[in-house]
C-alpha cells in the first residue's frame, strides 16, 4: 500500500465527520474560498505547505501525479468560479495553481509542482467559533526510494460513488439512412480547462454556446445530436469519445476556437486524425490540448497495446476516409455559409479526442480567439447561426453520400 493510499483513507474517514448531509440530500450552500486568508509557503528540506481557507468544511481528497509533478485537491460542493488559484503564491517551488469544476458538485484545485514531491498530511480543521475550515496540505521531498511507488488518483468510484463502467456496446450498426443520424457534438475544453482566453472570451464558454445552438440546429434538421457536456465542467478527453461511444454516435464533431501564439491566422479550420501532423501549428495545437487535460490532472493511459492496435488500425481504415469526407463536407459548408475559411482549411494532426477506431470525427476549429475578426465572428449570433447552417448542410450531404455506401456495402 503507497502513502498516498494510506493518505486517502485516512481522508475518507474524515469524510464521515465532514459529510454530515443524509447521502441523497444535496450540500444546501457551496463553500467559497478566501484566497486572502489562505497561503503557499515553503518548508525547510525542499516541502511545501497549502493551507487553504474555505467558508466551510466539505469533503474532499487529496493525492499526487506525475509527469509533470502536481498536487490535486478535489472538493464536494466548493464554488472558485470567479476566483483565480494563480492568487495562491508564496513558494517557489510551485509553478503555478489551478482551479475550477472538474464535473457536477465537484472542483478541483491543481498545483504545478517544480519538482517532485510526496504527500506527508492533510487535514481539514474547523474553527468552532466561525465554522469556517483551512484545508492544510504539506508536502515533503519525494522519497527516492519511493520513486517507483504509483501516484495517482484512487479509483474514481471510491469518490463519486459511480457504478463501474459498463461494458463498451458493439459497435454501431452502420446508418443506411433508415433512421435519423446520431451527431455527437462535443463542446471543447471546459471547468477548470477553459481553452484560450482572449479578451474576456473563454474558449469553453464560446464552444458551449455554439455547441447547445449546433444541437439545436441539427434537431430541427432532423438529426440526433448528443452533447459530451451541457455545462461549465471538465471532461477528460478520452471520456469524450466513451461518451460518443455509449450513444452509439454514426459520427463525431469536437469544436474548438483556440489562439495561436503568433501570426494573424483568421477563419475556421476542419482537423482529421493523423499521426503527422500537416504543419508544426497543428501539431503543437494537438499537443496543447493533451497537455491541458494533463494539467487538469487527468493522466491519459495509453492503452494501444499491439493486438488493440492492429485491430484499432482496421477499424479506422474503413473509417478514415468517412471523416476525411466528413471534413470536406464542413469545409464546403462552412465555405457556403460564411464564406473565409483558414487558407488551407483542411489538416490532420495527432487530436487525441479523434482516436475513436469506429466513429468518423472532425475537430472543427471555428476561428482563432487571437483574431480580432474571428473574435467578432465567434460572438457574434448571426454569424454563429450560418455557421451551424453550414455545417447542417455538410452533414445533410455527407450522411447521403455515407448511407448510400453502406447500403452497397451490405450487398
Ligand atoms: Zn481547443
Amino acid at each position: 500500500m503507497t502513502a498516498i493510499s494510506l493518505v486517502f483513507r485516512a481522508l475518507a474517514a474524515l469524510w464521515l465527520g465532514v459529510a454530515a448531509p443524509a447521502a441523497a440530500e444535496p450540500l444546501s450552500a457551496l463553500a467559497r474560498p478566501d484566497l486572502a486568508a489562505s497561503a503557499l509557503d515553503d518548508l525547510p528540506g525542499g516541502g511545501v505547505a497549502l493551507q487553504l481557507d474555505l467558508s466551510q468544511p466539505v469533503p474532499y481528497r487529496v493525492f499526487t501525479l506525475e509527469a509533470p509533478p502536481r498536487l490535486v485537491v478535489d472538493f464536494r460542493e466548493v464554488d472558485w468560479r470567479g476566483i483565480s488559484a494563480a492568487a495562491l503564491t508564496g513558494s517557489d517551488r510551485v509553478r503555478a495553481a489551478r482551479a475550477g469544476t472538474i464535473r457536477p458538485g465537484w472542483s478541483r484545485l491543481v498545483l504545478d509542482l517544480a519538482a517532485p514531491m510526496a504527500l506527508a498530511s492533510a487535514e481539514m480543521p474547523r474553527d468552532p467559533v466561525s465554522g469556517r475550515a483551512r484545508l492544510t496540505v504539506q508536502l515533503g521531498p519525494a522519497d527516492p526510494a519511493r520513486a517507483a511507488a504509483p501516484a495517482g488518483p484512487p479509483a474514481q468510484t471510491a469518490l463519486w460513488g459511480l457504478p463501474a463502467p459498463e461494458p463498451l456496446p458493439p459497435p454501431p450498426r452502420r446508418n443506411d439512412g433508415s433512421r435519423p443520424l446520431r451527431v455527437v457534438i462535443d463542446p471543447g475544453h471546459g471547468g477548470i480547462d477553459p481553452g484560450a482566453e482572449r479578451a474576456g472570451i473563454s474558449e469553453a464558454s464560446l464552444m458551449l454556446s455554439f455547441g447547445k445552438e449546433l444541437a439545436e440546429a441539427l434537431a430541427r434538421a432532423g438529426f440526433d445530436p448528443v452533447l459530451t457536456r451541457a455545462e461549465d465542467v471538465f471532461v477528460p478527453l478520452e471520456t469524450r469519445i466513451d461518451i460518443a461511444r455509449a450513444a452509439r454516435a454514426d459520427l463525431f464533431l469536437s469544436l474548438h476556437a483556440d489562439a495561436l501564439a503568433d501570426g494573424y491566422a483568421s477563419g475556421a479550420t476542419v482537423y482529421t486524425l493523423s499521426d503527422t501532423a500537416t504543419d508544426r501549428a497543428s501539431a503543437q495545437l494537438a499537443e496543447r490540448h493533451d497537455r491541458d487535460a494533463l494539467l487538469a490532472g487527468v493522466d491519459l493511459s495509453d492503452k494501444d497495446d499491439v493486438i488493440a492496435g492492429v485491430l484499432m488500425d482496421l477499424a479506422r481504415t474503413d473509417t478514415q476516409p468517412r471523416s476525411e469526407r466528413l471534413a470536406e463536407a464542413i469545409v464546403a459548408g462552412l465555405g457556403a455559409h460564411v464564406g473565409q475559411l483558414y487558407k488551407t482549411p483542411h489538416m490532420s494532426a495527432a487530436f487525441s479526442v479523434l482516436k475513436a477506431p469506429d466513429i468518423p470525427s472532425v475537430l472543427i476549429e471555428m476561428g482563432f480567439l487571437s483574431s480580432r475578426d474571428d473574435r467578432e465572428n465567434l460572438t457574434s449570433p448571426d454569424w454563429r447561426a450560418r455557421a451551424a447552417a453550414g455545417i447542417v448542410e455538410a452533414l445533410r450531404a455527407w450522411a447521403e453520400t455515407d448511407a448510400a455506401e453502406a447500403a452497397l456495402l451490405r450487398r
